[in-house]
């Protein structure tokens, strides 16, 4: 375990993962893992980190591995709502657009289907029809879905990335539209999830 994912390891041919969104999975723990392919590359990686301090503390390596334990029952669940999530608002006519690389529509559906056999993941996006202020008023009303810029979790989430996670970047080459909303989908019933979009698109 690496406390701070974003560290780069010291030599050779190794990966890296954040173990703060799907690994963990219940929001409540922040860190990553080196993973080496070469057991020396680790057993280095190892000594490195010990002699640095910056191993995860205790309690965060204990709930990841918690957490690693409900991963593809959690997975397959989220994957199936997030995909009858998308579907939904892809025909929802307050909404602009549908990204979802499990959409037919999604210019990389092809290459996502290849890469990712057991579904699409939990990240859903929508344009909605309308300014960042309809957009804004669509994050504020659900009551399910929970405004909260995190991802990877149990409980589902909805931001507004011009006005949080991507504040910074607009006007650049990396701005968002503003009426782009993200979704972080969780295991909350699947008609619960929809039908709570559905009150927040429809009430204006
Ligand atoms: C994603 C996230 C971070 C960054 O974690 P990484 O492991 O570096 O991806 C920090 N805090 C919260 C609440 C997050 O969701």
């Amino acid at each position: 375990m690496w406390a701070g994912s974003g560290a780069r390891p010291p030599t050779g041919s190794a990966g890296k993962a954040a173990t703060t969104k799907y690994l963990g999975g219940h929001s409540d723990i922040t860190g990553g893992a080196l993973i080496a392919a070469d057991p020396a590359v680790g057993e280095l990686i190892t000594r490195h980190v010990g002699m640095m301090g910056t191993m995860a503390a205790h309690q965060e390596a204990w709930l990841v591995q918690r957490g690693i334990k409900t991963l593809p029952v959690r997975m397959r669940q989220i994957c199936e709502s997030a995909q009858r999530i998308a579907e939904f608002l892809d025909a929802h006519p307050r909404v602009r657009r549908a990204h979802y690389p499990g959409l037919p529509g999604h210019p990389d559906h092809a290459l996502a289907a290849k890469q990712m056999p057991g579904g699409f993941g939990g990240v859903v996006s929508l344009v909605v029809e309308g300014d960042a202020d309809a957009a804004g008023r669509v994050c504020e009303r659900t009551k399910v879905f929970t405004l909260a810029v995190s991802l990877g979790s149990v409980e589902s989430l909805i931001e507004h990335p011009a006005r949080m996670t991507h504040c910074t970047t607009a006007g650049s080459a990396l701005g968002v539209d503003e009426s782009l909303l993200r979704l972080s989908v969780g295991l909350e019933d699947c008609d619960e999830l929809i039908a709570d979009l559905a009150a927040a698109l429809e009430a204006d």
